[in-house]
């Protein structure tokens, strides 16, 4: 089994030819949230990548809910065995089962919803936890949410609905990487300290760097430790917006926009190859 690390880095190498390739998608948070999806994904879920279960039943379930990352969320999902990694090479392309946001009509193993109109997350993994309860199943469900994300008013509603209905076996992590689209979230709607606020509406709130390997994984694992308690669990994740190719570290210009050629010679030579490319 190859280090996380390792596994990291050949998925950002992913997402950066996935976007270059069509030019067209979203490498910025993508890259931000690379080593949580390799975390999740290759140690801290218990989850069947094959044959695919749409219904989840006695796994680990996860959902984007800023569904534009789609490219980290596809490349994971293609190396840990959920469809074929050469599959990557059609993101985004006509028919594709790849969509610049992830959609179930395709029928894309490993996707369980559509995502990427913001805000609905967090709701759908509450009914998905809710229903593991109802179930008797004892596996956890996990959702990742952008912090542009949170000035959708959806949030709110199932932020005071998780606490209230006791939902423990849900952990959602927030990624703090302070852009959105338009500029930096504090330029925008500032948020101010939104580990006070999950708090205070009621969850148990961790802090997470989701650019050091061995803190997601630690942190993971205690979040993990802290479900069945009587509180849903939030992560606080802290994370640099292009992490790992250093001309887009910390700019929300990459929020949604494609290397050229130049550019992508230059990321990769920063990112060495050590899965093999698709
Ligand atoms: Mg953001």
């Amino acid at each position: 089994m190859p280090q996380l690390k390792d596994i990291a880095t050949q998925i950002r190498r992913d997402i950066v030819r996935m976007v270059h390739g069509v030019q067209s998608g979203h490498p910025g948070g993508s890259l931000g949230c690379a080593d949580f999806l390799t975390a999740l994904y290759f140690k801290v879920m218990d989850h069947q990548p094959a044959p695919f279960d749409m219904d989840g039943k006695n796994q680990d379930v996860f959902f984007l809910s800023n569904g534009h990352i789609s490219p980290v969320f596809y490349s994971a999902l293609a190396r840990s065995g959920y469809f074929p990694v050469q599959e990557l090479g059609s993101f985004r392309k006509l028919n594709s089962r790849l969509q610049g946001h992830p959609t179930t009509h395709e029928h894309l193993p490993g996707i369980r919803i559509a995502s990427g109109s913001l805000g609905q997350g967090i709701s759908v993994a509450i009914g998905a936890a809710l229903t593991k309860k109802l179930n008797n199943d004892k596996n956890l469900v996990f959702c990742l949410t952008g912090d542009g994300e949170l000035e959708e008013g959806q949030i709110w509603e199932a932020l005071i609905f998780a606490p209230h209905n006791k939902v423990d076996n849900l952990i959602v992590t927030v990624d703090l990487n302070g852009q959105q689209i338009d500029g930096t979230t504090e330029d925008v709607a500032g948020l101010g300290d939104v580990g006070a606020k999950f708090q205070v509406f009621g969850w148990e709130v961790l802090h997470m760097n989701g650019n050091d390997m061995d803190d997601v994984v630690a942190v993971l694992e205690k979040a993990k430790a802290l479900a069945g308690k009587g509180k849903p669990i939030a992560i606080m994740m802290k994370t640099v917006m292009g992490q790992g190719v250093d001309f887009m570290e910390g700019h929300h210009e990459w929020h949604g926009i494609a290397p050229s050629d130049e550019q992508l010679a230059k990321a990769l030579a920063q990112l060495p190859e050590t899965l093999g490319d698709y």
